[in-house]
């Protein structure tokens, strides 16, 4: 009999394997062969086309028509030389998702002449069809129109697509009145905002930065699934995650899978993977395998925030792609199995100057360093700040069963700086700034005190990976990030939040000179009192202890563990007025994103209770059944047969568990959908998504699955048609 599930096993083995081939034998031959970057303009645009692109890429002035229709020509004779024959708008809308529209460079002239055309008008503004993209009622109030709009600062790329070759344009994505509808639009204007507030603060040290970056090196981890697997899982194949399935006898608890040899088949991917990704002039690095099986990561270098996050965005379209050519599904989900780990996206941030200093770098005398005490003591206290904003940007259903669920990190925001530092800014704390001055002058003060492995080292090698938001070096590394969301809104966070506190901060210390005190010592005075105040954010211990939740209830830090009750903090007065402040987001466009995120999650939980009611139903219950008569039919039997003392005490057990779970499960599933009909008749979409979380999913979920995986430890296997964890898990 074919079962779905040995179906998709079969498929899978008898596949041929693709070895992939790299277009040249050397990475910087072929490294940024699709992208329409510094050396493609240099070559392709004339001297002072390109200046004026190079300024506007740099200082964000205007690029006039004239010069928009040269870099136009440009990049269709580049792209078309390449074999492409569509450009496209490449947008970042707020499904999480890219979107893209394809036009031909191909048209007719009037005079019925085919040629190929590519105008500056056409590069620089679209009107894409985009009704249906989600705009939190901006245009539904307003107009249906939404624009692209070029960004000059992200290069255009030739994305590949089988032999389909096409000419991308990152954009920006607004509406008819001007709101954003994307996540590049307020990223940019945070850049803007914190790079004044920065450089301001930085001309206290060195006169020659004019110009603040922020960095950010992003981890991407994934699990990879049998693309045929998969296709038999409707869960994974709707939501991404499973919603039952029985955790096998060995998940990771030999801890033999991070950093374990790279199976052949993954690797494989992997390689085509890196190939694709250098072409594109995404600068990946590192891959490894990951601590649950089948969970592996890839992490690039750094750069510049909006191109790493449209590095980011891109990767993962990237990836979806590259995997089907070898029969392999790539899950982006927070959490696609139950009892191994799940997947995060670790956001490493920093911010550097025009002189290549990086702000939060400490050297090998931090108590030296004024400049990176400055921005490192201003980003924890803004985190302090805005621990609940910061919190509420990484919500959603899918990450929800990392923070606050049992893994890692905790959804209490808390910051880890390792014990040199956290000495350090004790020190300030408590000593006179002056005596702290004196001592910086006087003595060498190299934090090395017991061993020869410099202290920031140690703290490196042994840092805590518990903490949603680390101090690791020379950058702070927000865990707390989905892995499969899009980087800008922590980003944007972390840009607004350091940008206002850096205002405020100098603000303080001006008022502080004008009375006649020397700048070191005014900046440190300031320190010290942002230091006292921003106390309780710091956190070296473990964050999964229940301890530590009744400390940092007791030090009055949030902890939200579900996307509906984060979220507020992303409407309270203080955040509408932070964004609207620093010209990131107006009232309008916060209350819109916090719609969306709402909608998303009452969606997302709607769905997963449709799709487990299904798979109960409809692929549980009758292989349930058939195996209970089976058993039903051979106690009869045995009954009938009336053998003195024959024993049949084993299947009536059996038979007894099974019909429990069925009828356990089956009451589950009808009390679901009528609660699913309550929160639907619920006219408040905050309240209708405390009714999915609370009545629907944290009511039934695990109910339902508890029984439907019992079922699945009692039943045939041969009756078991959907594909289980250990098939799944460990690709070979
Ligand atoms: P982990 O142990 O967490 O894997 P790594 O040392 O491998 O940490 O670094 C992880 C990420 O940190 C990489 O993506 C790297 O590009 C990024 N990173 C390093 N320095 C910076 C910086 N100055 N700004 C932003 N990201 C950085
Ligand atoms: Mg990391």
């Amino acid at each position: 009999m074919p079962f779905a599930r040995f179906n998709a096993v079969e498929t899978t083995l008898h596949r041929a394997e693709v070895h992939p081939k790299a277009p040249a034998n050397r990475v910087p031959d072929y490294y940024g062969s699709n992208v329409f970057g510094d050396a493609a303009m240099k070559k392709h645009l004339t001297e002072k086309t390109y200046k004026m692109v190079k300024e506007a890429i740099t200082n964000g002035t205007k690029i006039d028509r004239a010069i928009a229709d040269q870099v136009a020509a440009a990049m269709r004779s580049w792209a078309t030389d390449r074999g492409a024959t569509h450009y496209s708008h490449w947008f970042q809308p707020l499904t999480g998702a890219t979107a893209e529209k394809h036009d031909t460079f191909f048209t007719l002239s009037p005079s019925g002449d085919v040629i190929e055309e590519f105008k500056g008008s056409a590069l620089v503004q679209q009107e894409p069809d985009a009704s249906s993209f989600p705009n939190g009622g901006i245009r539904s109030t307003f107009e249906a129109r939404g624009y692209t709009a070029w960004d000059p600062s992200s290069p255009a790329f030739i994305m590949e697509s089988g032999n389909c070759l096409t000419l991308c344009i990152p954009t920006i994505f607004i509406s008819y009145t001007g709101e954003a509808l994307d996540f590049k639009a307020p990223l940019l204007k945070s850049q803007h905002y914190l790079e004044k507030a920065a450089v301001a603060v930085c001309q206290y040290f060195d006169k020659n930065v004019t110009k603040v970056q922020t960095t950010l090196g992003w981890e991407q981890e994934y699990f990879l699934v049998d693309e045929a697997l998969f296709t038999a899982r409707q869960d994974l194949l709707l939501t991404g995650r499973t919603l039952i399935g029985r955790v096998p006898p060995k998940g990771q608890q030999l801890e033999d899978h991070y950093f374990g040899s790279i199976p052949e088949r993954v690797l494989q991917y992997m390689f085509d993977l890196e190939i694709e990704c250098h072409k594109l002039g995404i600068p990946v690095r590192t891959r490894h395998n990951e601590v649950a099986p089948g969970q592996y990561e890839l992490a690039p270098m750094f750069e510049e925030v909006n191109i790493a996050v449209d590095h980011n965005s891109l990767l993962m379209d990237v990836m979806a792609k590259v995997a089907r050519r070898h029969h392999l599904s790539v899950l982006f989900h927070e959490k696609p199995f139950a009892g191994v780990n799940g997947s995060g996206k670790h956001n490493n941030w920093s911010m550097s100057t025009n002189t290549g200093k990086n702000l939060l770098s400490p050297g090998d005398t931090p108590r030296k360093n004024i400049q990176f005490l400055t921005f490192f003591v201003n980003t924890i206290k803004a985190v302090y700040d805005n621990a609940d904003l910061l919190r509420a940007t990484v919500a959603s259903a899918s990450n929800d069963h990392r923070l606050g669920a049992n893994e890692a990190p905790p959804a209490i925001v808390s910051a880890f700086i390792g014990d040199t530092l956290s000495r350090l800014l004790d020190e300030l704390e408590e000593k006179d700034e002056k005596e702290f001055l004196d001592e910086v002058t006087k003595q060498d003060v190299k934090l090395d005190i017991h061993s020869k492995i410099p202290d920031l080292m140690l703290d490196n090698t042994d840092r805590n990976r518990t903490s949603p938001f680390a101090f690791t070096g020379n950058k702070f590394e927000i865990r707390m990030c989905g892995s499969q969301q899009n980087c800008a809104s922590p980003m944007t966070v972390m840009n607004t939040i350091v940008g206002a506190q850096l205002i405020k901060f100098k603000e303080e210390v001006d008022a502080v000179i004008k009375t006649g005190v020397k700048k070191d010592s005014a900046i440190l005075s300031v320190l010290k009192k942002m230091i006292a105040q921003s106390k309780a954010i710091r956190f070296e211990g473990d964050g999964y202890s229940q301890e530590w939740r009744d400390e940092a209830a007791a030090r009055g830090l949030g902890n939200y563990e579900n996307t509906p009750d984060a979220l507020d903090a992303f409407i309270s007065k203080k955040t509408l007025d932070l964004f609207a402040k620093a010209n990131v987001m107006t009232h309008i466009e916060s209350e819109s994103r916090y719609e969306i995120a709402l909608d998303d999650y009452v969606k997302k939980i709607q769905i997963e209770g449709r799709v487990m009611g299904d798979m109960c139903n409809l692929q549980v219950l009758p292989a349930s059944l058939k195996y209970l008569n089976t058993l039903l039919e051979n106690t009869k039997m045995l009954h009938k047969l009336g053998i003195d003392g024959v024993d049949y005490s084993a299947q009536m057990d059996l038979i007894k568990d099974i019909n429990k779970h069925i009828n356990g499960m089956r009451k589950g599933v009808v009390a679901m959908i009528e609660a699913r009909k309550v929160a639907n008749n619920i006219d408040n979409l905050r309240e209708q998504a405390a009714a999915y979380c609370k009545d629907v999913k944290e009511a039934y979920f695990d109910e339902i699955r508890y029984h439907a995986d019992k079922l699945e430890e009692l039943v045939d296997d041969q009756a078991w048609i959907l594909p289980k964890y250990r098939e799944m898990l460990f690709v070979r």
